[in-house]
């Protein structure tokens, strides 16, 4: 099963998609960890995307469509694979569909992560992420079971930089003009499948469960 994940900042995506990516098998490929792992290691591509990110800008659509074409050539991915974050522009879209075509591959399900804007900004401000291992925590939604530690690797949880208010509003801006459009190209595609992520992360499962199975 080939999946995308699609919303807003803020819906918790990272969150059903890691929830997905374990109960079905799937690697979870996240291009925003991606990008953040290489800005925390300081490799030429870290260096390359670091003020996108600080600042809430896309990071330009080849570099991203490259680093995902890589990534999609790997092994692991050939019964199936999550994408989180991608594609984010119609260019973006675009360049998967040729790269899945190239595999003979398609897209099963592009699933819309949706939740009220209000809530939206009470989960970026409340976010928290393990500084060792990526886990994401919520202290209003998701809170780990002692404060400021990670349950999955007891590292220590931070607020990642680009969850400051004023890249929070860029960021949101940038999705509606440029990723919002993607909602009526996989609604024409016929794949577009939408959870209410407004309420428990269990619910939202229970409705992801009646969508891919
Ligand atoms: P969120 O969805 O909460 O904004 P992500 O972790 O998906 O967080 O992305 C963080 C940042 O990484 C984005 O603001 C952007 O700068 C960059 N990024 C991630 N995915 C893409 C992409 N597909 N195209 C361009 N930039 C991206
Ligand atoms: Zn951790």
């Amino acid at each position: 099963m080939n999946l995308i994940l699609l919303g807003p900042p803020g819906t918790g995506k990272g969150t059903v998609a890691q929830e997905i990516s374990s109960r079905y098998h799937l690697p979870h490929i996240s291009t925003g960890d991606i990008f953040r792992q290489n800005i925390k290691n300081k490799t030429a591509l870290g260096q390359e995307v670091e003020s996108y990110l600080n600042k809430g800008d896309l990071v330009p659509d080849d570099l991203t469509n490259r680093l995902v074409e890589d990534r999609l050539n790997q092994e692991d991915v050939a019964d199936g694979f999550i994408l989180d974050g991608y594609p984010r522009t119609l260019d973006q879209a675009r360049a998967l569909a040729e790269i899945l075509e190239n595999k003979k591959a398609k897209l099963d399900v592009a699933l819309n992560v949706y939740v009220p804007d209000e809530i939206i900004l009470k989960r970026l401000a409340g976010r928290r992420v393990c500084e060792s291992c990526g886990d994401t925590y919520n202290i209003y939604y998701k809170k780990p079971e002692v404060e400021g530690t990670c349950d999955t690797c007891g590292g220590k949880l931070i607020q990642r930089e680009d969850d400051s208010e004023e890249t929070v509003k860029n960021r949101l801006k940038t999705y509606e003009e440029k990723t919002a459009p993607l909602i009526s190209y996989y609604e024409q595609e016929n794949i577009l499948k939408t959870v209410d992520n407004s309420a428990s992360l269990d619910e939202t499962l229970a409705q992801v469960k009646e969508v891919l199975d």
